[in-house]
């Protein structure tokens, strides 16, 4: 190297260098490679000095900085051949061998540290041209050097500043995916993330069975469809996947969500117009992936395990419910509202076959869809398929076998069973197609498994109060055999007298001297009934501090003297004293009687006696009213 050569590039390293001496602030990557272009510029004597850089996302070289504004870019493949030509030699010089690098008197190939080449090309002054003064081999040899050297020096910096950033913004997004247990705020912060960082860039979630909306989210469903291959073996694999569309030039990237236990959807990124990802890119939206994945997983178990809590609680509320002896339609009635409520479900049916006979009951509590005509074809056709199948149904999609259409899609129908029979079953109905979920199919199983032992008690426990024939506190008998004799003598006689009793004031007994005590009063007021009637009438407990007397074959005028006795009995000798009113009715053969209206003109005969005064009789006959 001569002397003069070696003083020129003490000067440019010092021009280079003093680049430096700016604050961070401004510290801006085109500024300082413009400057630098420049500084060559005046180091060459040059018109224009113009720069190319490799582009790694498209594989060419494309002009990234010039000093001459109007420079007509042209954009060259990178290929081997391509860079055998350009920079097999320290210099280039006119011709360059480039038809679209032609007016160009030099280029200077650069190194780049990733192992691409760069170069500039070099337009020189006439002056220079015309004076000889173009300068040596080795000359440009070194400007290269030190124009590569300081270059990526800038290139370092900056890297470590955006990778600085970039690994910031990580660590900001992983503190909220851990802070957040909800799905949908793990997947807004991976969008946000990749937007702050690659606003240029598209992107999807695909997710595999999301039936949640998330609003604004770019999210898309996961499926084995053909055009999404490359997404299928990201979600398969677990492996990062690249796609390159033709048509559109558009280069794509599925990164998996992936978190210890599976993979829980894809990331899909499009860059537009490019055929590749750099490294550093791919590098990092895995990690984000990866993090997002773990965090996905995070966020479902909790919410899965809070969806476990609560079915834990529905069925354990349930089955305290369903053993604290509650009557039957009380009993349906709160299992069909809790089931509408927590499967969100519009019909629920409660249906039972009876065992003599092929009919079927509604249940009380039953909603009162089931009690319309509409219903009749949803109930008989899931009865046949539940004695059939003698299983569970879960549809989700359901369409009649005839040809009118279903109205309500989504069903779940759940045999109820006891000891190996089948007792009937349970419908649970929306209009919505595939509305209930397969865990809320496996909670209804469960809790209608759990209730069926409750149910059959209470229906039986109800039919034996109605086989019972003696009230188990007066001992007279119950009311259902007092029904069950007068409608027998309705057929059999040829007259009877009904006398329905109510205690006066009982209220106050009971408020004055406890309830105790007003069984006992109530207990007197039957021991007097017994006292004074026949072995052929019944005396029966009607319904709590009401009784009644059925007097068969007995004429009206015997059974008002009767009942006026008990009036008188129960005021003489009932301690704490208390009295009766009765309403008494009478029937004849002949008269159209039935069992409703004769009870019916007693209790209007008891309401008469209790608005003029108690203490009384009141007979109300068929043949003074209406
Ligand atoms: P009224 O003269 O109009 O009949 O007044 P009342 O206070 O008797 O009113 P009503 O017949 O409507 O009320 C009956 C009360 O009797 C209500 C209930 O608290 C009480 N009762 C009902 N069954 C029993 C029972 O088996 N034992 C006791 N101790 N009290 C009962
Ligand atoms: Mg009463
Ligand atoms: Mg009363």
């Amino acid at each position: 190297m001569d002397k003069l050569d070696h003083q020129s590039i003490v000067n440019l390293k010092s021009r280079f260098f003093d680049l430096f001496d700016i604050d961070s602030k401004s510290f801006n990557y085109e500024l300082i490679l413009r400057e630098m272009l420049y500084i060559i510029k005046n180091f060459l004597h040059a018109s224009e000095v113009t720069y190319y850089s490799a582009n790694e996302w498209n594989d060419e070289w494309a002009a990234e900085a010039s000093t001459n504004p109007f420079s007509t870019a042209a954009i060259l493949p990178y290929t081997a051949e391509m860079k055998n030509k350009l920079l097999s030699k320290e210099v280039s010089r006119k011709p360059i061998g480039i038809h679209t690098l032609e007016h160009y008197d030099l280029l200077i190939p650069l190194k780049n540290k990733d192992g691409f080449y760069n170069f500039f090309v070099v337009q020189l002054d006439g002056s220079v041209q015309e004076s000889n003064q173009i300068g040596t081999d080795c000359l440009y040899k070194l400007i290269s050097e030190e124009f590569s050297f300081y270059l990526i020096k800038v290139q370092d910096l900056l890297e470590i500043v955006a990778e600085e950033k970039r690994y910031k913004k990580l660590f900001k997004v992983t503190e909220k995916f851990h802070s957040s247990m909800d799905t949908e705020g793990v997947l807004r912060a991976i969008i946000n993330t990749l937007k702050d960082i690659y606003p240029s860039l598209g992107y999807y979630l695909l997710l595999s069975h999301d039936n949640n909306t998330h609003g604004d989210l770019p999210i898309k469903d996961l499926e084995y469809d053909s055009e999404n291959l490359a997404a299928m073996e990201a979600y398969v694999t677990g492996e990062i996947q690249f796609e390159y569309v033709k048509e559109s030039r558009n280069s794509i990237l599925y990164a998996p969500l992936k978190g210890k236990q599976g993979v829980y959807g894809v990331l899909q990124v499009i860059a537009e117009n490019s055929v590749k990802f750099p490294k550093k890119e791919v590098e990092f939206i895995t990690l984000l992936a990866n993090t997002a994945g773990g965090a996905l997983e995070n966020a479902q178990l909790y919410q899965q395990s809070k969806k476990l809590v609560s079915d834990l609680q529905l069925i354990n509320e349930a089955s305290h419910r369903l053993n604290s002896n509650l009557r039957l339609t009380e009993m349906m009635t709160y299992m069909s509202n809790r089931i509408s409520i927590s499967f969100e479900a519009e019909e629920v049916g409660f249906i039972l076959f009876s065992s003599e006979t092929n009919s079927l009951t509604v249940l009380n509590g039953s909603t009162d869809f089931f009690r319309t005509k509409a219903a009749e074809t949803y109930i008989h056709y899931f009865k046949e398929k539940i004695k059939q199948e003698k299983d569970s149904l879960f549809l989700g999609d359901f369409s009649m076998p005839s040809e009118e259409d279903a109205v309500y899609k989504s069903i779940m129908a759940v045999p109820m069973m006891q000891t190996g029979v089948l007792k009937g079953f349970a419908i649970v109905m929306h209009q919505l197609p595939y509305h209930f979920s397969f865990d809320t199919f496996k909670l209804l199983q469960s809790l209608i498994h759990h209730s069926t032992l409750a149910l059959t008690n209470s229906m039986l426990r109800e039919e034996l109060e109605k086989m019972v024939v003696t009230d188990h506190l007066t001992k007279l008998y119950s009311r259902s055999f007092l029904d069950e004799k007068l409608v027998r003598s309705l057929v059999e006689d040829a007259e009877g007298t009904f006398i329905l009793i109510d205690i006066d004031n009982f209220k106050a007994v009971n408020d004055t001297y406890g309830h105790q005590v007003g069984d006992e009063i109530i207990i007197q007021v039957a021991n007097i009934i017994m006292e004074n009637i026949r072995a052929t009438d019944i005396g029966a407990r009607w319904g709590g501090e009401e009784l009644a007397i059925y007097l068969p074959r007995v004429p009206l005028q015997v059974g008002v003297f009767i009942a006026e006795r008990l009036v008188e009995k129960v005021r003489e000798s009932s301690a704490p004293p208390v009295t009766i009113s009765c309403g008494v009715s009478y029937w004849m053969r002949n008269n159209e009687e039935n069992y409703h209206s004769i009870f019916k003109r007693a209790d209007k005969a008891l309401y008469i006696a209790k608005e003029t005064g108690k203490d009384r009789v009141v007979v109300q006959d068929a043949f003074r009213t209406s």
